[in-house]
């Protein structure tokens, strides 16, 4: 399998996907403040955001 994504978590906890990590975080404008994420980890923790994500967006769309 070709992995062509990379993951990235910022020290603040914010994560990106990319081959190459952001140079300012989006979130704390914290340089150079990424490091590769651990994919394991970060299945559980993307996991429980995109469930809360999907339900506050399916709630909204929905009514
Ligand atoms: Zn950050």
């Amino acid at each position: 399998m070709n992995k062509s994504k990379v993951a990235w978590e910022c020290n603040c906890g914010a994560i990106a996907y990319g081959k190459l990590p952001p140079a300012e975080c989006l979130k704390c404008d914290s340089a150079d403040s990424f490091i590769e994420a651990d994919e394991d980890q970060l299945d559980e923790l993307t996991g429980e955001n995109l469930m809360n994500e999907i339900r506050s967006k399916s709630w909204g769309d929905d009514d």
